[in-house]
């Protein structure tokens, strides 16, 4: 294992901190999962308040994306667009989050005015940063307005304090500034697992795919590690306001910091899961060994795998991107949850990686991942068999906060232009994007983190190149319309529904777009063939998002719950629902 190479004086960034606005709050313990109170804060005109969640709020919204969209819905108006200053970055957690007895309660989720849709987007996110600001005293934070210059938002929860201050000297790039805001936060290496960063990255400012990249602090590797609210551009509205990082720091947690109802049904519950998980994901999912990854080779045999952008299912050299490659890079028998507690800990992670490409070139990094849809949209999609290539993808996707399933789906578009002669080098900002030439695609993708060249048309996403290639270059519209997997401006995730009327349902029919969590039925139809008729079809698309909309309003990761099913699952009336 190895530290990321550090080139930076801490105390020299952290001399040039300016406190802009200062603001002191009463701390009050969580009661029954609740704090009853949510942060704002104006950017523009730096005020800072505290907004009560009235009993009514509870009741209809739950929490997690619930109060996200309450508060957003709040902010806005039907002419709000993403970089209009009254847009928000809403993170809330649930009242279920930040319970270390059962496994996957860390989850946060974030919403935002998407610049790929024009409409909201919610992506739920893994790491410290929603339950430390649970514990904090908030049950979620809204950022609205834009800062005229560069900033960090601090909150001290042991304190009761909450700082906007100028930070001119930080690094822009997630994992350089979170290592750097997890030391200058912390008073000695200890405290750093008490600290939390959400940052985006220079990939962010100059695209429409942003992400944000929320951090834990890892005390075996002693660097922090990332994990991404990805998708719609949720990294784009935070980086268009000003922010370079949001930092919050609380030390106190237990067992009991969510203050329950019911304690001992939560750790007969917690154990019975745990033990699930324990006995039963090595012969079920291996997602302790191998995260998500282990889906490649069932897709791929399934004909579900998208390769070359979405023409076929499968690939003779899919084989080179398959769990057990996976496995052999990842470092094993190391605690890999994303929170406190998850005996899943699926959250994997190559050390000691040699870079090749880019401003990090010869560096050797911690790369998190890759995961099942950073390997279908960064490996398979657009031909990149190369495991070694995907990981590099990967880590830069993740430092530039740059969305890896929007990059993967957007490359994959755009070698299949280049191959059909609506795109050539020239064109591309001399890149050759033939399929699987992996290091053009890096080159893009260095090319969005700078802002030039033909980064700044790609870094658009499909829909905006669409437009674009038909204006500019002439080209055949519905023959675009037909080869670009993207629904109301967002790129599909990385499954191939065309023979699976259930995901094509679930893809197309969803609030946001074609993402996944809210319905991901392909294995249910296509794998399992739990759901063969077209009632049961229809019943699943209303039921799985039902369902997986539960989990965010909690927060809670659906993995523990969903993916290991318990012994006896099949011989319950319906399988699929996991009861
Ligand atoms: S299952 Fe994985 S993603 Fe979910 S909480 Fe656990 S470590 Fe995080």
């Amino acid at each position: 294992m190895s530290a990321n190479e550090k080139k930076y004086d801490i105390e020299k960034i952290r001399k040039a901190h300016k406190v802009l606005k200062e603001f002191t709050y009463e701390l009050k313990p969580v009661v029954r999962g609740y704090n009853d109170r949510t942060l704002h804060i104006d950017l523009a005109t730096r005020e800072i308040k505290i907004k009560p969640v009235p009993a009514e709020m509870k009741k209809k919204f739950i929490g997690g994306k619930g109060f996200d969209l309450k508060l957003l819905w709040d902010a806005v108006s039907g002419s709000t667009r993403w970089d209009s200053p009254e847009n928000e970055i809403c993170i809330a957690t649930g009242p279920i989050a930040g319970n270390t007895n059962y496994p996957g309660s860390g989850k946060s989720i974030v919403t935002t005015i998407s610049p790929e849709t024009g409409i909201p987007i919610d992506c739920n996110v893994g790491g410290h940063f929603g339950p430390y600001l649970k514990f904090s005293g908030f049950d979620a934070m809204e950022i609205q307005g834009k800062s005229d210059r560069e900033v960090i938002i601090f909150i001290d929860g042991n304190l009761g304090n909450v700082q906007i201050m100028e930070a001119p000297l930080e690094a822009v790039n997630s994992h350089v500034i979170a290592e750097q805001l997890h030391e200058m936060f912390a008073a000695n290496e200890r405290e750093k697992q008490h600290v939390s960063v959400v940052s985006a990255g220079a990939g962010a400012e100059h695209t429409w795919i942003g992400c944000l990249n929320f951090s834990y602090w890892d005390k075996r590797r002693k660097l922090p590690r990332l994990k991404q609210a990805g998708r719609g551009g949720t990294g784009t509205v935070f980086r268009n306001k000003k922010i370079k990082a949001l930092v919050v720091k609380y030390s106190g947690l237990t067992g009991k910091s969510n203050n329950p109802v019911d304690m001992e049904t939560l750790q007969k519950t917690g154990l019975k899961l745990h033990k699930e998980v324990i006995n039963l994901d090595d012969k079920q999912c291996k997602m302790r060994t191998i995260g998500t990854a282990h889906l490649v080779e069932i897709m791929n045999d399934y004909d579900l795998l998208p390769t070359k952008n979405f023409r076929f299912g499968s690939h003779p050299e899919a084989v080179k991107l398959a769990s057990w490659i996976w496995k052999e890079r990842f470092t094993q028998n190391v605690p890999d949850g994303c929170w406190f507690g998850c005996t899943m800990s699926c959250a994997h992670g190559v050390d000691n990686f040699e870079l090749k490409t880019g401003p990090y070139k010869g560096q050797k990094v911690l790369v998190d991942g890759p995961e099942y849809e950073t390997v279908g949209g960064c490996g398979s999609n657009p031909a990149i068999f190369d495991p070694d290539a995907v990981i590099e993808i990967n880590f830069y996707c993740d430092t530039y906060g740059i969305d890896t399933i929007s990059f993967g789906t957007l490359t994959a578009f755009v070698m299949d232009c280049y191959e059909n002669g609506i795109l050539n080098q020239e064109r591309c900002g001399g890149l050759e994007m033939t399929w699987g030439n992996w290091r053009a695609a890096l080159e893009l993708m260095h090319q969005m983190a700078r802002g030039e060249k033909f980064g700044l048309i790609a870094g658009k996403g499909i829909k905006y190149m669409q437009g674009y290639f038909v204006k500019e270059y002439g080209a055949d519209a519905q023959f675009l319309k037909d080869i670009g997997m993207q629904g109301k401006g967002l790129e599909q995730s990385e499954y191939m529904s065309k023979e699976s009327l259930a995901q094509q349902g679930g893809f197309y029919l969803t609030n946001k777009g074609p993402q996944h969590d809210e319905a991901w039925l392909i294995f249910m139809d296509m794998v399992n063939n739990q759901i063969p008729t077209f009632e049961k079809k229809a019943d699943a698309l209303h039921y799985f998002p039902m369902f997986r909309t539960w989990f965010s309003l909690q927060g809670l990761c659906k993995l523990p719950w969903n993916d290991i099913e318990p012994a006896d699952n099949a011989k319950h009336a319906e399988p699929n629902k996991v009861p």
